[in-house]
């Protein structure tokens, strides 16, 4: 159509990764920003959104991002490369970075698989950490590269689960004090 933006398609509306057994991507690349739309980027998903996990290391405990992974090639920041800031720690093999004006976590390049970036996948456009039903937590915390190699490990799930019921929080919380 010669009317659609060329800004590529993204996940869609709605429920994009209810479980692991989740969609595809479909093909073409995603796109994205940081909070205060400084930083910019489309990146090819190496896998559906399905793939996303949570990660126990120290940093991103901290910033409790769920991820998706690219390949290096297949992320491109299309604006504020300027505004970008690379933190490293540990064995500085990992690269996080973060928009330096708004401080939101965009990627990093992953310790485990440097040939990757794990993008945040609440900067991706129209997805939400709260459009995953469940993610999968894998042990950073014991990193294969400190124990002897192998996979990453699973070692729980974390589940959204969502409610119509629309209480206020104050009235929320008297009701599972009382459970
Ligand atoms: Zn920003």
């Amino acid at each position: 159509m010669s009317g659609e933006q060329d800004s590529g398609p993204v996940p869609g509306p709605g429920p994009v990764a209810g479980s692991v057994s989740g969609p595809a991507t479909g093909p073409g690349p995603v796109t994205g920003q940081c909070h205060c739309g400084g930083v910019r980027f489309t990146a090819q998903l190496a896998g559906p959104l399905s793939d996303a996990i949570r990660c126990t290391c120290s940093a991103c405990r901290m910033r409790g991002a769920v991820i998706l992974f690219a390949d290096t090639a297949g992320l491109t920041i299309t604006a504020g490369d300027d505004l970008l800031t690379e933190y490293r720690f540990n064995t500085g093999t990992a690269r996080h970075y973060f928009c330096s004006r708004c401080g939101v976590y965009t990627h990093h390049q992953r310790r485990f698989d440097p040939s990757q970036y794990a993008i945040n996948a609440a900067c991706i456009d129209g997805l939400s950490p709260f459009d995953f039903a469940e993610v999968p937590v894998v042990d950073g915390q014991r990193h294969p590269l400190d124990h002897g190699g192998g996979d990453l490990r699973v070692i729980g799930t974390l589940r959204y689960v969502p409610t119509d019921e629309g209480l206020g929080l104050r009235q929320h919380r008297d009701r599972r004090a009382g459970d």
